[in-house]
């Protein structure tokens, strides 16, 4: 836990996801720990390819059973989820944990109306009737500021433009009133004017119903506007985690340094170049040894005798706080304060 005294509501523990492809064994996820208190929105923020998305749907009991393996502790509210049966997943999922996508077109059937999809998984979770059901569609609906909820109740998804839509993805995710909200880029495919209007629609939610959220974007502007915590993920490993200030604004791994330098400031200097980090995420099929992120890494010629590609850097946590890099603490400082870093308040 970091910004919070409170008891983890979701706990993850040493969390390793592999799966087979024909191709060979792809290490997604590979190690991983976290907390997440109610109320709360831990942002996890990372390149595709990070272990991000993988993850959430391993929370979520949505990855392929037999294909995958699984290692380490996902426990809710003090439920363990990997020994949960596939029943006792689809009984949480909807009810106590749901999940919100960036593409709302492909999570909504063409072939139902709004109001009925929203409505079924009322219906499937609380044995409400019909009546109660289309009452309650409505009732989501005005809360997710669709206007005239009562006439739009009976629309078909292409009825929708992409922002309502994601309001309606967003009702039907929030029906049950779930504790745990798990939302995979949700704001990525929309324009900036909707996707503020998401974000603030999440708070006020969040505020009304002390949801616990899991934000996951590649987006760090995005973590400055929603999270508390932050962990950034790079090659299926978390590199750096703490509040959402603490990683901002200290950055402490070259990856995170690296993520900030090629966002553009609002109010930074309009003439500073944007410097995208060079190279290419890693194959996480044959991941590079050591520090994973070692070929893309700009100090990788500080740290005296190949050490960053022959020895993986461990994540030392303090009080929520911590990174995994070779680089001594005060050599770090002095080396990040001569790039252009941009700061989110
Ligand atoms: Fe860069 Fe080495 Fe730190 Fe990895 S361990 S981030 S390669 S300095």
């Amino acid at each position: 836990m970091t910004s919070t005294e409170q008891q983890p509501f979701l706990s993850v523990r040493d969390l390793k996801v592999h799966f087979s492809t024909e191709d060979g064994i792809v290490k997604a996820v590979d190690g991983l720990s976290f907390d997440i208190a109610k109320g709360k929105t831990l942002g996890i923020v990372g390149e595709s390819g990070s272990g991000k998305s993988v993850t959430n749907l391993t929370i979520l009991g949505l990855h392929d059973r037999d294909r995958t393996a699984i290692e380490g502790e996902i426990v809710l509210d003090g439920k363990d989820l990997l020994t949960s049966t596939e029943r006792e997943l689809e009984r949480l999922r909807g009810n106590k944990m749901a999940m919100i996508f960036q593409d709302a077109l492909a999570s909504l059937s063409p072939y139902h109306t709004i109001g009925k999809q929203i409505g079924e998984t009322y219906r499937k979770h609380t044995g409400a009737s019909k009546k109660e059901a289309r009452e309650r569609s409505i009732e989501m609906l005005r809360r997710v500021g669709i206007p005239q909820p009562e006439m739009r109740v009976d629309d078909y998804p292409h009825q929708f433009s992409g922002g309502m839509r994601q309001r309606a993805m967003i009702a039907m995710a929030l029906v049950c009133d779930p504790e745990l909200l798990i939302a995979d880029e949700p704001t990525t495919a929309l324009d900036v004017t909707v996707q503020a209007q998401i974000m603030d629609l999440l708070k006020d939610l969040q505020q009304e119903f002390g949801t616990a959220i899991v934000f996951i974007t590649h987006d760090l502007g995005v973590i400055a506007d929603i999270a508390d915590d932050v962990l950034v993920m790079y090659g299926g490993r978390c590199v750096e985690r703490g509040t959402k200030e603490e990683v901002l604004r200290d950055p402490q791994h070259p990856y995170t340094l690296g993520l900030m330098s090629s966002m553009p400031s609002l109010d930074g200097p309009v003439d500073v170049p944007l410097q995208p980090i060079p190279g290419s995420p890693p194959s996480l099929l044959n991941p590079p040894t050591g520090c994973r992120f070692h070929p893309r890494c700009a100090f990788v010629d500080k740290v005296a005798g190949g050490l960053c590609s022959s020895e993986r850097p461990l994540l030392e946590v303090a009080d929520g706080r911590g990174s995994a890099c070779h680089l001594p603490k005060e050599q770090r400082k002095e080396l990040f304060a001569d790039l252009a870093v941009i700061r989110h308040n």
